[in-house]
């Protein structure tokens, strides 16, 4: 395509891609597809002559659109909120149209300068420390596997350089709660601890790892012969928000010598506020943390910031150092390659700077301070309706609830559960989320899409209440 096809297809696509915004609100939440139909409606082998661009946008409206679930509708709460603040589109698509890679400062220093700045920025935002340094990687599951891995170098002395972790004489362990994310497992099983080297510990009432447990585990692991390494701590679970106490994690993780992870994916944001800060109080006894600057602050995906108090072990870890990819200027810059997994790295920076200068600091406090108080409307409402209870404690943005109707217990309560959603769902109305705590099915309200209001929780709650209440 030429810079000047570019021009004219380019105007139409962001024509198209604002209209699409401005008219989500009146489009089902979800997608209305079934399994199959998207592949049906497309050609099975690619075309052999070059077609008209507008022939893409044709297909645009025909197959890719209704298989959409709206991620920025005003009546998505599924999941979480993947917000893509327009300015950071923009910042998304210079970064595309740039076409620039940093496989090291002199391949592109702007990139790498610019990261470090905006990430800087954000380690002040969310109250930070000056002994933090941040990276961006692709996702916070990619974070906490760089997390475990330096963890892993660290308990063994960097074996890496040696046998690796197949010569170690006393199997490694790693240590978090029952209601981390899976990720977690997932890092902890490629860094190659395996799976019986992994250990739950079981939550409190608030859904938080209790620390004694922790110690007993931990105990018992040493007595058997075993070598603790890391703790994975969440600040936020994915369920229903809960906090693990960061102060007495740091504190046992110091005594032993164990690495300390925070997976604060989701609720990193909400230290953008300084009233939400008391809930990683002791943060900064941490190695690591990650949050994802692509979940509710607003940042297209994939955003995620990686904060580590130890840089130089990290390098040491991840470094690799071909002739090819050397200069002169490597004694005086940073080389992001060595802050992780990947070498070649997109400007992901542009869209986290587009977004922060668009928006600016008090806009976004004022978005995410909206939605807190909607949550707390959304419980206030629930907890006042008759056979209707919020499930977990509502410290963020995400409301766990259930209709318990007189007479419906264990398996006929999750039906009851599971019904009503799937209808409400299914009418396009909205989009919601049902999750298992303590074994038994709730339904999560996940609130900070950009675009939802009052009027949006207002009419959602409606909603559950004729979908769960009918036949009452
Ligand atoms: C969303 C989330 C993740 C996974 O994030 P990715 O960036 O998709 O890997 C991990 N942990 C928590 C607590 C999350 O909320």
């Amino acid at each position: 395509m030429t810079p000047e096809d570019f021009r004219r297809h380019g105007h139409r696509l962001i024509d198209w891609i604002a209209d699409y915004r401005e008219s989500l609100a009146e489009r089902p939440a979800i997608a209305q597809t079934a399994p199959g139909d998207i592949k049906a409606a497309l050609p099975t082998a690619p075309p052999q002559e070059g077609e008209d661009f507008a022939a893409v946008f044709r297909d645009l409206e025909r197959v890719i659109l209704p298989g959409l679930t709206h991620w920025q509708h005003p009546s998505f709460f599924g999941f979480f909120p993947a917000n893509a603040d327009l300015a950071s589109v923009l910042g998304d698509y210079l970064s595309t149209g740039l076409g620039v890679l940093g496989l090291s400062w002199q391949a592109s220093p702007a990139l790498t300068e610019l990261e470090e700045v905006v990430v800087d920025w954000m380690r002040q935002l969310v109250g930070l420390s000056a002994a933090w340094s941040g990276v961006i990687a692709d996702t916070a599951s990619t974070s906490t596997l760089v997390a475990l891995l330096c963890a892993r170098e660290r308990t063994t002395g960097y074996s890496l350089n040696a046998g690796g972790l197949q010569a170690e004489e006393r199997p490694l362990l790693v240590y978090t709660s029952d209601q981390s994310h899976s990720s977690v497992e997932k890092a902890a099983l490629l860094a190659g601890f395996g799976r019986a080297n992994v250990r739950s510990i079981p939550h409190d009432r608030a859904y938080a790892l209790r620390p004694a447990e922790l110690e007993a585990a931990i105990d018992r692991d040493v007595r058997a012969g075993g070598r603790p390494c890391a703790i994975v701590a969440t600040s936020g679970t994915t369920t229903c928000t809960a906090f693990d106490p960061l102060e007495p994690l740091a504190a046992i993780a110091r005594q032993r010598g164990l690495w300390l992870h925070v997976d604060a994916a989701m609720a990193g944001a909400a230290m953008m506020l300084p009233e939400c800060r008391g809930l990683w109080h002791g943060i900064e006894g941490a190695d690591s943390l990650v949050f994802n600057a692509h979940k509710w602050p607003g940042v297209a995906f994939d955003c995620s910031l990686y904060y580590l108090r130890d840089p130089q072990h990290l390098i040491r870890v991840m470094s690799t150092n071909p002739s090819y990819l050397q200069s002169t200027a490597d004694g005086s810059v940073k080389n992001l390659r060595d802050w992780g997994i990947p070498l070649g790295r997109r400007f992901r920076a542009l869209k986290l700077w587009c977004l922060l200068r668009a928006e600016g600091v008090k806009n976004l406090q004022a978005r995410l301070r909206r939605d807190l108080a909607n949550a707390r409307w959304l419980a206030e409402q629930v907890a006042a309706a008759p056979n209707w209870r919020v499930v977990a404690p509502v410290p963020l943005q995400t409301v766990c609830v259930r209709h318990e109707p007189p007479g419906l217990q264990a398996e006929s309560l999750d039906r009851h559960t599971l019904a009503w959603v799937e209808r409400l769902n299914r009418s396009g109305a909205a989009y919601l989320t049902p999750a298992l705590l303590d074994g038994r099915w709730l339904v999560r309200v996940s609130i900070g899409v950009e675009s939802t209001e009052r009027e949006h929780v207002a009419a959602l709650w409606q909603q559950m209440r004729r979908e769960a209440e009918r036949g009452e």
